[in-house]
């Protein structure tokens, strides 16, 4: 009765949009488990300039001497702030909000990429994840952009023109694809507390927390981007957000040895 073309598989006779077919579960590989995948911050680190960010290299670098695998992810910071202010003010879309602030954390790559040349930093795009094997079997520092690029695409949230996955999304979901089990975030202060330390005196530190539980609370501002805490428990790999003082000496070198320093959100 069909004369629709057909190459016999699993999918052949589906529209793709009903339930799951049987027999296709989603059990992905984990590409390049042993990869630290390393957010470092833009307004908590970068923009603090040498004094707040020469020593956390100094840590890379020293971790990628001890033979641990290190991707870096660069945050936008201060003046992905700046455009989105601007940008939002005229009454852009949500879409070019985040095409117009992708350049931002693509500047702090670059930057990152020339401040560790000399070790091995090497600056790649998203479709350069297939010659990671490459760049870390010859001890390199792959770094990039933590902005994940949907650019035009991205969706917009109720009240706000302002892109809800940004850098720290990007992070964690570099993390998945690669089957990192943690994703790490170098900010500046020890981790999640109960309220923004930098505006509540009184907020005290978590040291541990599940994304359940921090969601349950409801707090009033968070460490890490919101749309990542959601995401958690569905993820097949990334199963942990570590969140790490960069400001203070020895916490990105134990982060990176897989200590639980600062805080651990699990899903
Ligand atoms: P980045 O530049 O790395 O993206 P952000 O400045 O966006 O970092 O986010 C980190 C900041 O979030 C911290 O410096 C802190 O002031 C603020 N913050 C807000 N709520 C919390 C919270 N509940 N716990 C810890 N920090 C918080
Ligand atoms: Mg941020």
């Amino acid at each position: 009765m069909s004369d629709r073309r057909t190459i016999e598989s699993a999918l052949s006779r589906s529209t793709l949009t009903g339930s799951t077919p049987s027999g296709i579960d989603y059990r992905p590989v984990a590409v390049m488990p042993d990869v630290r995948v390393v957010k470092v911050g833009g307004q908590s680190i970068m923009d603090r300039g040498r004094a707040a960010l020469f020593p956390i290299l100094d840590e890379i670098v020293e971790a990628r001497k001890q033979g641990i695998q290190v991707v870096l992810l660069a945050g936008g910071g201060t003046r992905a702030r700046h455009i989105y202010a601007i940008a939002s003010e005229l009454e852009m879309p949500t879409g070019v909000v985040a095409t117009l602030g992708k350049y931002i954390p693509m500047q702090n790559a670059r930057m990152l990429q020339m401040l560790l040349a000399k070790h091995g930093g090497i600056y790649i795009l998203p479709d350069d994840f297939e010659k990671l094997p490459l760049y870390l079997s010859l001890g390199c520092i792959p770094v990039m952009s933590g902005m994940p690029p949907f650019g035009y695409w991205e969706k917009h949230e109720a009240g706000s023109r302002i892109p809800p996955h940004r850098t720290d999304a990007g992070a964690f979901l570099s993390a998945e694809f690669l089957g990192s089990r943690r994703a790490i975030f170098i900010k500046d202060e020890e981790g999640l507390y109960t309220d923004d330390p930098k505006k509540n005196a009184s907020a005290t530190h978590i040291p541990r927390i599940t994304a359940k539980e921090l969601i349950a609370r409801d707090l009033n501002d968070l460490v890490v981007e919101r749309r990542v805490i959601e995401y958690l428990p569905r993820a097949r790999w990334c199963h942990e957000l570590q969140i790490v003082n960069g400001l203070r000496p020895g916490q990105v070198l134990a982060a990176l040895k897989g200590e639980d320093v600062g805080t651990i959100i699990s899903a």
